[in-house]
């Protein structure tokens, strides 16, 4: 599970990629996304009939009721109104019965479990309309889909809650696979009792294998949350068909599994491969059918330990040879577009289907460290021409019909959006689109304007600390004084942006962060950013602070492993209780988006968290106005 509202681009490259060789090498190739599958079977008729009826049958052997969570009992309370709306709601939200709108709205159509709370709850909890303030009178299809986005919430609330502890939308299993430093727990969950959910996967697989019987397949787990599944897959597939060899990759595998040695893994895949897919794949297939032919960074076991199996005869494949992405195969009708949060930007993530392209290969900065710079999908820099990504950007609306697009660079180079921008006004490809920068002064007002005519309507990029002696220590090499300048160039030009911020850094304390969010409020209320969202810091093996924690004045815990390792526990002698603050953080920040509370002291949304005394902002009130000033 990753996003029900397009597919994960990986397929879609090394298919495009695979298609080129496919006469030279006889291949045929299918490409299919379980992700979207699964979630359409459990989200329909006969899926939420299995789910009702578990459901019911675990309420039957309880005594108190009391004890079970009332996303269950409320349910099991409705099932039928459930079972009965829920393909119709599917379609609606798949963009396939529009009219249904007007039914949903009617507030008698939906059950209304307690995700529907924040409507009561919400910033127009006074009004006789409470969504009334962000639908307006004419809203009718957003305010539909928002209705229907929340009903789904409460069906995965119950199910999760329920039935498979570990089931979420946009993940599935996440805690059994994110820097697991063994691979027990994975193992554990599946061999032993199937949920419903499990054994829908399953069915899947196996209907999967039987239609295409393939020789090979390639399994891409991009995140933790798809780790769980794709080892299912590959499981139910070498149950059904022993034959077919299996190769896991993806960037999971590229930042985790880097230093895998525990065997026990390739009783589910035959091959994992680290970094860019395109040459690894395309030297595996080779060498099924040549086994002379050499591998490029993959992992097979040999007896009972795991060996890296590499060559330095073939090498990465550069931007203008891997091909154009490619949907084929893929249902790209049956994509669902939810809208579960009432923010302009939250909503770019779930709602349409955005084709999937990058610019540049890595990051042309690569120096902030806290990020995975050592690792070639960030450290390897190479741009695409302008006129290249053009040909592929017209290639993919003729295929899919659609024209909107999502730039998925870390850090889009500002040069090469200038050169993409030019390219699409002079060949006069009308596109939608948006992506991730730095903030960093190349963005003038002249280039954001010049963007915003290619197309681009969003723009995400990291303020992370929001304190310039943080971010001198990140090397993130802007200051927030400049991110104001640049964020606000993109707003006057009418593109909407979102910040990334983070807490927690090393040294960081209570007084920087209560600084921060202060920084923070003034660009909300100066109207230079509309989106924002705290991160956590995690310090990451592959990142200059976890290789070098000392000269961050942290010190790293050790932990023997054979499975992943990513992301590392550390004590920072500052001792500061991060935890305590970030509910405060969130709640400040969620408000802001709204519109609500800018006036307010930013040490309101603290509370009193024991132990942690909240101190006074020490930053002008006027910071960010002065800095914009300073521009104009
Ligand atoms: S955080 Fe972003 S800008 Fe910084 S090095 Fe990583 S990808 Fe580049």
């Amino acid at each position: 599970m990753t996003q029900l509202n397009t597919p994960y681009p990986a397929t879609a490259y090394l298919t495009g990629f695979l298609r080129q060789h496919s006469d030279r090498l006889g291949l045929e190739l299918a490409q299919a996304d379980l992700a979207i599958e699964l979630f359409l079977r459990v989200f329909s008729n006969g899926g939420l009939t299995r789910v009702h009826a578990e459901l019911q049958a675990r309420l039957a052997e309880v005594r108190d009721l009391r004890d079970i969570p009332v996303a269950i009992t409320q349910f099991v309370g409705e099932g039928d109104r459930y079972i009965e709306t829920i393909d119709p709601v599917v379609r609606f939200l798949q963009g396939r019965d529009p009219n249904l709108a007007h039914r949903i709205v009617a507030n008698d159509f939906l059950p209304q479990g307690r995700r529907f709370a924040a409507i009561e709850n919400g910033p127009g909890a006074e009004d006789d309309d409470p969504l009334g303030w962000a639908f307006g009178g004419l809203g009718l299809a957003d305010r539909a889909k928002h209705l229907a986005s929340l009903y789904i919430d409460d069906i995965a609330d119950a199910i999760r809650e329920g039935i498979a502890p570990d089931f979420e939308l946009a993940r599935y299993g996440e805690r059994l696979a994110a820097s697991a430093p063994t691979f027990d727990p994975l193992r554990e969950a599946l061999e032993g009792e199937a949920t419903i959910i499990d054994e829908m996967l399953d069915d899947l697989s196996r209907e999967l294998v039987a239609k295409h019987r393939p020789d090979f397949v390639g399994i891409t787990a991009p995140f933790p949350g798809n780790v769980y599944g794709a080892f299912r897959i590959a499981r139910a597939i070498k149950a059904a068909r022993p034959k077919t060899r299996i190769a896991l990759g993806g960037g999971y595998v590229n930042t985790e599994l880097r230093e895998l040695s525990d065997p026990r893994v390739f009783d589910y895949v035959d091959y994992i491969t680290l970094d860019d897919g395109e040459a690894p794949m395309l030297a595996l297939v080779e060498h099924l059918a040549n086994k002379k032919k050499p591998l490029l960074r993959t992992f097979v076991r040999k007896a009972d330990s795991v060996e890296l199996v590499t060559t330095d005869a073939i090498h990465d494949v550069p931007i203008a040879a891997a091909g154009t992405p490619t949907y084929a195969g893929l249902p790209l009708d049956r994509y669902l577009s939810l809208f579960e949060m009432l923010n302009p930007m939250h909503r770019l993530w779930s709602d349409g289907r955005w084709n999937k392209l990058t610019i540049a290969h890595g990051c042309y900065w690569k120096q902030c460290t806290f990020c995975d710079v050592s690792l070639d999908y960030i450290a390897r820099y190479e741009r695409a021409p302008a006129d290249l990504l053009v040909d592929r950007i017209e290639a993919l609306i003729a295929e899919t019909g659609q024209t909107g697009f999502h730039f998925v660079d870390e850090a889009a180079p500002p040069a090469a959006l200038r050169a993409l921008a030019e390219t699409l006004i002079a060949r006069g490809v009308t596109i939608t689109w948006w992506g991730n920068v730095r903030f960093e002064k190349a963005f003038t007002p002249e280039l954001c304007e010049l963007l915003a005519r290619s197309g681009c309507v969003a723009i995400s990029g990291g303020l992370e600390v929001a304190s310039d002696r943080l971010l001198a220590l990140m090397k993130k090499g802007v200051t927030v004084e400049q991110v104001a300048r640049v964020t606000r160039a993109f707003t006057d030009a009418g593109v909407m942006v979102h910040a990334y911020l983070m807490y927690g850094f090393p040294t960081q304390t209570v007084q920087d962060t209560v600084d921060a969010l202060e920084r923070v409020r003034q660009l909300f209320a100066e109207g230079c950013v509309q989106s924002a969202f705290w991160h956590r810091f995690a310090a990451t093996v592959h990142s200059p602070i976890g290789l070098q924690p000392k000269l961050f004045g942290i010190k790293l815990a050790k932990k023997k492993h054979a499975f992943a390792r990513n992301e590392v526990a550390f004590t920072d002698p500052t001792g500061t209780d991060h935890d305590a603050l970030a509910d405060g953080l969130r709640r400040a920040v969620y408000n802001y988006m709204h519109g609500l509370g800018l006036e307010e002291d930013p040490r309101s949304w603290f509370g009193k968290p024991r132990g942690t005394k909240i101190p006074k902002v020490t930053v002008a009130p006027d910071l960010i106005r002065r800095a914009l000033d300073a521009s104009d």
